[in-house]
């Protein structure tokens, strides 16, 4: 056993583990040349420390932002401070690839960074150090989970039938617009609609053809709507709108154009081609609502006026 823990064997043994330690180590003199580079930094940009050694660090990595660096090593060097910066500020400072082939998320390593003050015999900050931690495996995997997570409340708040909002988020919508309405009032109209004799469509040609006018009828609404306005399916075959800066003339006419749109819509099936029409009630807000379900009861009322009258058509609310 080699019992000699002082003098060269010590420094050896200090050179080997910086060599092959699984973090970079980086260290450069006060003029940003590099002074140390081991053989993390080797690997990872390729270039050998015999070559890297005494260079400027900023000819090395042409692209590192030579202000922000100096910026963060200044800090360093006045302060006598450590410095960090994590992938998720910036995705990395020293541009090297991911050399992980599972992942197919990102193309370079993303890299935590602690910057160190190193001070020399006089008491001053001759040098500074850089580790390099590899972190792309933590940032991956939390990038993956975010993109789940993201898809996930995607679905939560779609109708897998029609892509339109769903009953629940949908509502949430109304109930936050409403909240913003009572505080400050916009031209705002709501719309309830119900494809007529819906049931003769599913007895005569099926479910499937039902889901297919169901489907039909809400890219009528998607083709005439605005982006601004909120979409949803309420219920079965009932679909709700909410339309911004929409008052009771204009919703009457986006309802009209939506009515006439879809009664001129055709449906194709095994026994040909089907047509459907859709009763429409229109109540713009109203300061007495005092609650978004009065709101809702407003438009299903004028709704149930139009499918007292005849169907296929629009009631604009009392
Ligand atoms: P009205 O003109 O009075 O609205 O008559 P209607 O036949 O449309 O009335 P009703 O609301 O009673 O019937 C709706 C039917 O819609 C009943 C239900 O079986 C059907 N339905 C509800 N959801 C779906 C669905 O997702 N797909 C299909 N194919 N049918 C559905
Ligand atoms: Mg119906
Ligand atoms: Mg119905």
């Amino acid at each position: 056993m080699n019992t000699d823990y002082t003098g060269l064997a010590e420094f050896h043994w200090l050179i080997e583990v910086m060599q092959t330690v699984d973090v970079g180590v980086l260290v450069l003199d006060l003029e940003y040349q590099i002074t140390a580079w081991n053989g993390f930094m080797e690997n990872n940009s390729g270039i050998d420390s015999a070559d890297a050694l005494g260079r400027s660090l900023f000819d090395v990595f042409d692209d590192l932002s030579v202000e922000w660096f100096k910026h963060k090593a200044d800090t360093v060097i006045q302060l006598r401070n450590r410095a960090f910066t994590t992938w998720e500020q910036r995705a990395y400072v020293f541009k090297f690839r991911n050399n992980r082939p599972i992942t197919g998320v990102t193309e370079y390593m993303y890299q935590n960074c602690t910057f160190i003050p190193v001070i020399g015999t006089t008491g001053k900050v001759q040098n500074l150090a850089v580790i390099v931690y590899d972190v792309t495996d933590i940032a991956t995997s939390k990038l993956e989970l975010k993109a789940a997570n993201d898809r996930l409340a995607q679905l939560s708040r779609t109708d897998g039938l029609t892509q339109l909002y769903n009953r629940a988020y949908w509502e949430e919508m109304l109930s936050n617009e409403f909240k913003r309405q009572k505080r400050h009032a916009h031209d705002l109209s709501l719309i309830m609609f119900d494809i007529d004799h819906f049931k003769k469509v599913n007895d005569t040609y099926g479910h499937q053809v039902g889901d297919d006018v169901i489907r039909a009828v809400a890219e009528e609404v998607r083709h005439n709507s605005r982006n601004t306005d909120i979409a949803g399916r309420y219920g079965g075959e009932e679909f709700a709108l909410l339309l911004i800066d929409s008052d009771a003339e204009n919703a009457l006419l986006f309802a009209e154009r939506l009515r006439k749109a879809i009664e001129n819509r055709r449906v194709s099936t095994p026994e040909g081609e089907l047509q459907v029409t859709v009763s429409l009630g229109v109540a713009p807000w109203k300061e007495s609502f005092h609650h978004y379900n009065a709101w809702i009861e407003a438009a299903d009322k004028a709704l149930y006026t139009s499918k007292d009258e005849g169907r296929n058509r629009s009631t604009l609310s009392k």
